[in-house]
């Protein structure tokens, strides 16, 4: 068997690693001509961690990223709602990681080149199309920089890893509309500075309304004395919706008054934003699911078939999922002797549904439902005791629902056989 990856981004790159590990041969064909540094933090959580970790890729996603111990949700106020271990430190058997989206990026590629071989990981092609029969598929490409078709491509299966653009997607559901905007904008950037709280928290502040902080380091001592990366991600509801690329440019100026009063005694959050290195502009979008991903040789994956808010820290996390299975089912048509269309089928059937209410989760009750009910109760006041605004069984029920959702609540992940 022989399986064309459209896309080497997070989910074609696990995927590449994967189906070569279950000796399942297959290419990669990336748009980019080089691979720059695009992004910036992202949190792998430990149902993803297990999955990266299987690959062997624990002891390199530990030496760049930070050891995520806790959340933490405060209000507007900096008051304290919540906090909860996360990780190892929460009895997990896998640890979550905050890292730079570039340095797992450049694991998953080192990985890939190391164990498929170079010349299977391909860069400037980008994929324009695909023709199926019952033989195989044939998979256009064209070169980005001057859109000069390049030779089709010809294998027995082919997977749309191509993100939240998708070609494959497009040619499969040509009728879908727009991408949906949720009403929010996203300022995300990264500053040096000394440690907050424990050198390993991701705390979350304010409230959607008002401007709501996601905060968490990325990269430790970075300069020999003991500062580190820090992620921050700023969300404010907006009726003005921006192009959806990662890499636009944020101004300061546009969301900068919302957090000026933040500065609190565990953090200068007003004072962090002032000395960030760069600043990214992205709106709140994802897509309705839709009712199929696999149409005889074809299907599709990652963001390409889910495209979720970037909330709870799950899109990567989902695409490696959706890798694994892949892989699994792919490998057990092989060894049987059954067809590739059945197995793509199979993983439709149970990544589909589930992927779709992580898409509806995000947008009703993500994890950072705590700060905007603790918000809405307190009138946007200052409280004088958290345990009589919400309490720590409502607090608990709505993380718990979210990990269940999710696929990442200790029972489920630390259950024996779970390797
Ligand atoms: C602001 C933000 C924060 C996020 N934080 C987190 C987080 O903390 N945790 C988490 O798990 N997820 C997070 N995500 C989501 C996560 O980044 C995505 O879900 C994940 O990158 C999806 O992986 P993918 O491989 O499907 O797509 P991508 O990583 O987007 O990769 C797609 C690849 O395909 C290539 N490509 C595109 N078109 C073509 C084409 N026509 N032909 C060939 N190649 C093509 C692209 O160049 C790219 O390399 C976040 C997302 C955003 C926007």
């Amino acid at each position: 068997m022989d399986v064309i990856i459209a896309g080497g981004g997070i989910g074609g790159l696990t995927l590449g690693l994967m189906l070569h590990r279950a000796g399942i041969a297959c290419r990669v064909f990336e748009a980019a001509s080089e691979l720059r540094e695009l992004g910036v933090g992202i949190n792998i959580l430990p149902h993803a961690c297990r999955m990266l970790s299987g690959l062997g890729l624990r002891e390199a996603l530990a030496a760049v990223a930070v050891e995520t111990r806790e959340n933490a949700f405060f209000n507007r106020h900096g008051q304290l709602i919540y906090t909860e271990p996360c990780g190892l430190a929460a009895g997990y058997d896998w640890p979550q990681f905050s890292i730079h989206r570039a340095d797992l990026h450049t694991i998953l590629l080192d990985a890939a080149r190391r164990e498929l071989g170079d010349d299977r990981i391909v860069l400037g092609h980008r994929c324009t199309g695909f023709d199926q029969d019952e033989t195989g598929v044939t998979v256009r490409f064209d070169d980005p920089a001057t859109g000069a078709a390049l030779e089709p491509v010809r294998g027995d299966v082919a997977v749309g890893c191509d993100g939240f653009h998708s070609v494959f997607r497009k040619q499969l559901h040509p009728d879908e509309g727009p991408a949906a905007y949720g009403g929010i904008n996203i300022w995300r950037g990264v500053t040096r500075m000394p440690p907050f709280l424990t050198g390993a928290t991701m705390a979350r502040a304010g409230s959607l309304k008002l401007g709501k902080m996601l905060v968490y380091p990325i990269r430790n001592d970075i300069d020999a004395t003991g500062n580190q990366l820090v992620n921050w991600a700023a969300e404010i509801e907006s009726d003005t919706r921006k192009p959806n690329d990662w890499n636009t440019p944020g101004r300061l100026e546009d969301f900068y008054d919302r957090y000026a009063h933040m500065r609190f005694d565990w953090l200068d959050i007003a004072a962090m934003i002032e000395r960030a290195d760069m600043i990214l502009e992205y709106p709140m979008v994802d897509r309705d699911p839709v009712d199929f991903w696999s149409v005889g040789r074809v299907t599709l994956m990652g963001d390409a078939a889910h495209p979720m808010y970037p909330r709870g820290s799950n899109g990567a996390a989902q695409a490696i999922l959706d890798a694994d299975l892949l892989t699994r089912l792919l490998a057990s048509a092989l060894s049987e002797g059954g067809e590739p269309e059945a197995a793509l089928k199979a993983y439709e059937a149970e990544r589909l549904p589930a992927t779709a209410r992580i898409v509806r989760t995000n947008r009703s009750v993500p994890p950072d439902t705590v700060i905007n009910l603790v918000e809405e109760r307190t009138g946007g006041e200052p409280f004088a005791r958290r345990e009589d605004v919400i309490s720590d069984e409502e607090l608990a029920r709505i993380n718990d629902n979210y990990k269940a959702v999710t696929g990442y609540s200790k029972e489920a992940l630390n259950r024996p056989g779970v390797a």
